[in-house]
């Protein structure tokens, strides 16, 4: 049993690093960005909710976040452990995380704040298997994994982008202190290849 989260800011690595962390490990991948996404286009009724927020870069408000991730982490699959991509985000979410389950490591992906935008602005995402990649390396706009056709998420555009900055240092760096202070944090590098990031993960997970 597992339980994983993944801290960093937009455009750290956090889904790409627990995408294949994700499949190491046989747990299941938890991205509530994924899981608003897939709402919003199904025109559900957190969707109808959650998007203008999205849109703005702002969060969605605790409450319905919360809802989502209490139902997801109680689904079968999890039962092993799961990997949080994305949750939490304030310390209200936290909060409310840590009266559901136990968190046994949270891994803090680090980068390096002028890297972000050129980060985020080039990057394209799979509608198909969610994989994300970065303009320089995929200019064929095709997945490499499943031939799906590549797009730009509609936040990642750079207005955006920097507000999305501007939230995660008010509303979600103070739980790199939070998780600090309960001994769980391990930092690593982000500013790195995806594979030597991904190593670092794993020995911090493992030292677990
Ligand atoms: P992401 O794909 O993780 O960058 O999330 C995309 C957007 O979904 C964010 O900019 C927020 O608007 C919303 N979102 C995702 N996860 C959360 C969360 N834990 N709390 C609040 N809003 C969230």
């Amino acid at each position: 049993m597992m339980n994983i989260i993944f801290l960093g800011p937009p455009g750290a690595g956090k889904g790409t690093q627990s995408q294949i962390v994700s499949q190491r490990l046989s747990i299941p991948q938890i991205s509530t960005g994924d899981m608003l996404r897939a709402a919003v286009s199904q025109k559900t009724p957190t969707g109808l909710k959650a998007k203008a927020y999205m849109d703005a870069g702002e969060l969605v408000p605790d409450e319905i976040i919360i809802d989502l991730v209490r139902e997801r982490v109680d689904e079968d699959d999890c039962r092993n452990g799961f990997i949080l991509d994305g949750f939490p985000r304030t310390v209200a979410q936290a909060d409310a995380l840590a009266a559901l389950c136990a968190v046994d490591r949270v891994v803090n992906i680090d980068v390096p704040q002028e890297r972000l935008v050129a980060r985020i602005s080039g990057r394209r995402m799979c509608p198909d298997c969610g994989a994300a990649y970065h303009v320089s390396t995929h200019p064929d706009g095709r997945c490499g994994k499943c031939g799906g056709a590549l797009y730009q998420r509609e936040d990642d555009r750079e207005e955006t982008v920097r507000n999305r900055l501007r939230v995660y240092e008010e509303q979600t760096q103070p739980l790199i202190e939070y998780y600090a202070a309960r001994g769980l944090l391990v930092t690593v590098n982000g500013d790195e290849s995806i594979e030597r990031v991904t190593e670092a993960i794993a020995q911090a997970v493992e030292r677990t």
